[in-house]
């Protein structure tokens, strides 16, 4: 698009005068105009180009503009826009039944919601119903979503200005190598260890009043912490042994992110609700839900679900839905993710913090990676303190700034750049965006030690 400064003033104007941001201070925010998106690009006003290294928040697996999104949306559109949650409709039951198709044996229904958080929110409160117990256990290092559950689930300063949330819930560590609470020389002992310390969390809240384990399969905003081998196994053996119900949030990482349609399908495991959202749709429009196992599911057979939402299973959403299935299989999705994180982006992140003395640790699968910086790697001192903003996160800002005059838009958190471009990116734009990162970071070695 050519720039346009007029429009670039008005989209500015409206959205001061008018639009109340998310999370944000709003007398302190500038939120950049964007007139255009294709593919792994977007545009702003002025002409500037930004390949999206962030996938907008982590959803935008299929990339801005997808033909067969938007072909599926205004064909939808134009034959039925939308029907109410109790009735059937074909693109809703073909959706569901494609995404119990590659979900695993025995999970078979589909509860369908707007986006996450309501997906989270819906799948602790079937737990509940199901159990007859009201606690729920979640991670610190977490993002569930911003509902009165959700965010009380959260285990990061999201929660903090909303508590009390809900009392009933109780955070425990999960495991992270890289700084592990449990001072673990190898993986192995991490797992081992992040176990032991689950179990006497489960036995001190009291088994018996514990509906619910929700974890991240890979925890994504708070720093792509993947899970050393064998831990989510023995999460599920501890939630069996005690009746506990395993939910996997797969809201950020399912759908392709990592290269399987759900991230847990490649630890060898199976909760007993996935809630998705995201890469599902690529978030054309909004969606999430709740796959529900069997047993679960028969619990409401004859006892009413007492859950729901006027847009449930939206038929643009869901054909949106219904193309990112062909699109995947048609174009081979899930095999590429993984052909390209571990042939092109793990190598060359590995290459790069060899050279930079800020990155501590690289970790990640698939197109979901985070680089995490440090002042010294001996210390592992964080490169900005957790939860820094204003001056204090100055040193990673810089980076993205960086990045940003470079054309690339990072997404960064805390001392954390993440790498989470569309699956669709092509190996030469992958490859561009890793150099502009790699240029970046000295803005991060000037403040080492
Ligand atoms: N769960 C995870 C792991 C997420 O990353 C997010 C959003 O970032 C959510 C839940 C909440 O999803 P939503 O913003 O669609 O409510």
């Amino acid at each position: 698009p050519l720039p346009d400064r007029e429009a670039d003033a008005r989209v500015r104007a409206d959205d001061r005068g008018h639009v109340f941001h998310s999370w944000s201070a709003q007398a302190v925010i500038d939120p950049l105009p964007i007139a255009a998106g294709d593919g792994s690009t977007f545009w702003d006003y002025q002409g500037n180009a930004f390949l999206d290294f962030s996938s907008q928040l982590v959803n935008l697996n299929l990339g801005h503009q997808h033909p067969d999104l938007v072909d599926a949306i205004q064909r939808q559109a134009g034959r039925l826009a939308t029907i109410q949650p109790s009735m059937a409709n074909d693109v809703r039951g073909e959706l569901a039944r494609r995404i119990a198709e590659v979900a695993p044996d025995g999970m078979d229904r589909v509860f369908f919601t707007n986006g996450g958080a309501d997906a989270n929110e819906n799948a602790v409160r079937m737990a509940r119903l199901v159990t007859g117990r009201r606690k729920v256990l979640s991670m610190y290092r977490s993002y569930h979503g911003n509902t009165s559950t959700a965010i009380a689930l959260t285990g990061d300063p999201r929660r903090w200005p909303n508590e009390p949330a809900d009392g009933s819930v109780a955070k425990f560590f999960g495991p992270y190598p890289y700084r592990s609470a449990f001072h673990s020389a190898t993986p192995e002992e991490e797992t081992q260890r992040a176990l032991e310390h689950l179990e006497q969390t489960i036995v001190l809240e009291g088994a018996s009043t514990i509906a619910a384990i929700v974890i991240e399969t890979i925890v994504g905003t708070n720093g792509v912490l993947v899970p050393p081998p064998g831990y989510l196994a023995g999460v599920r053996d501890l939630c069996d042994r005690f009746g506990i119900v395993y939910i996997a949030d797969e809201v950020m990482v399912g759908f392709g992110r990592v290269g399987e349609w759900f991230a847990f399908q490649a630890f060898d495991v199976v909760p007993d609700l996935i809630t998705f959202a995201k890469g599902v749709n690529s978030g054309y429009v909004p969606l999430g839900g709740v796959v529900i196992s069997d047993r679960i599911a028969a619990h409401f057979d004859t006892m009413a679900f007492p859950g729901g939402l006027t847009y449930s299973g939206h038929p643009l959403a869901c054909a949106a839905g219904v193309a990112t299935f062909e699109v995947f299989e048609r174009d081979g999705i899930l095999a590429r993710v993984r052909d390209l994180g571990a042939r092109v982006v793990e190598p060359r992140l590995r290459e790069l913090a060899v050279r930079h003395p800020s990155v501590g640790d690289v970790r990640g699968m698939g197109l979901f990676w985070a680089i995490e910086l440090v002042r010294d790697r001996e210390s592992r001192e964080p490169l900005v303190p957790f939860n820094a903003s204003g001056a204090d996160a100055a040193p990673v800002a810089a980076v993205a700034a960086a990045c940003k005059r470079d054309g690339v838009w990072p997404f960064t958190h805390f001392n954390r750049v993440h790498v989470a471009p569309p699956l669709v990116i092509s190996e030469d734009e992958l490859l561009r965006g890793l150099d502009v990162i790699d240029r970046a970071l000295s803005h991060a070695d000037e403040h080492t030690r």
